[in-house]
């Protein structure tokens, strides 16, 4: 007789069984997450505490501080009440929340609908956001907004490093006399920002040109919800989409030591990665290989 020879359940089976998140490093920087196109997205930078998108509300999303919304459709923001019900339990203290002016309003009905439901006050803080406007996320570094094209108000976010380097004409200067130019209220510091990641969100080709740090970011995180003949331009752009027809005229005038295509069609997902990649492969030029991360959609 053949049969289960233990009725204890093996971990890694377990494990396989539930969702389980990309995690894997790029360009000096750590990702974590999920993305499929109408499924969910949400990819977090662990290091900064900074998350983008929310889909479900992972359990790898509930540890971070700072949560970005790129737009309101319900694969990128559905999770927002778990995610703040769950902070709130454990005692996470609020979460800051930014997205696109337009959804603050209708988030606050329904995280009031469920604080009803559940009979139990949240902590938590949404906050406006617009293009140009900038969040410090600690000393070094700075989320901005920049605008994307979508079907309802959208929004995408890049993440900039700041670093301060003393003046040429100030160095070997001894401290006092700094401190002192300092108190006189002179910059003695020449500020340097370099757009190390940019988000898009949901959003047609037309981000690139919205701002031009997007295209210098050092890792571009794109959406590229089609890939192939199968769906058109004409249709990805109908649905304020992006499709890697449209991307690859454009590589040239990217100046991105990476680019991270999230939010792939979940058609694309039979026959496995390996598959996949068979087909990107004869589509994007050999020269950019190294440069085109497909994120692993689940
Ligand atoms: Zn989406
Ligand atoms: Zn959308």
């Amino acid at each position: 007789m053949s049969g289960p020879t233990s009725l204890s359940l093996d971990p890694l089976q377990v494990r396989k069984a539930g969702l389980e998140w990309a995690n894997f490093p790029l360009a000096g920087l750590q990702f974590e997450g999920l993305s499929l196109s109408g499924v969910r997205t949400a990819i977090g930078l662990p290091q900064l505490s900074v998350c983008f998108d929310v889909a479900q509300a992972l359990p790898f999303s509930f540890k971070y501080n700072h949560y970005f919304l790129s737009h309101g459709h319900q694969d990128h923001a559905g999770g927002l009440p778990y995610l703040i019900s769950q902070k709130n339990m454990n005692s996470h203290g609020p979460a800051q929340v930014y997205m696109p002016t337009d959804l603050v309003g209708p988030m606050e009905e329904i995280l009031a609908l469920w604080q009803k439901i559940e009979d139990h006050q949240y902590s938590y803080e949404l906050h406006a956001m617009k293009p140009d406007r900038e969040i410090f996320l600690n000393k070094g570094h700075f989320v901005k907004a920049f605008p994307t094209v979508h079907r309802i108000p959208s929004l995408g976010y890049t993440v900039f490093e700041q670093k301060k380097k003393l003046k040429a004409e100030f160095i070997g200067r001894d401290p006092s006399s700094l401190a002192h130019l300092k108190a006189e209220g002179q910059e003695i510091d020449d500020i340097t920002q370099v757009p190390a990641f940019s988000f898009t969100g949901d959003t047609q080709i037309e981000f690139l040109y919205s701002r031009d740090w997007v295209r210098r970011s050092r890792v571009l995180c794109m959406e590229s919800t089609y890939i192939d003949d199968v769906k058109s331009v004409e249709h990805a752009r109908k649905w304020g989409h992006t499709h890697l027809f449209e991307l690859l005229p454009e590589l040239k005038n990217i100046e991105s030591e990476k680019i991270l295509l999230i939010h792939l069609s979940s058609r694309y997902g039979g026959g496995g990665l390996e598959n996949l990649y068979q087909r990107l492969r004869k589509l994007i030029p050999s020269s950019e290989w190294e440069r085109i991360v497909i994120f692993p959609s689940r």
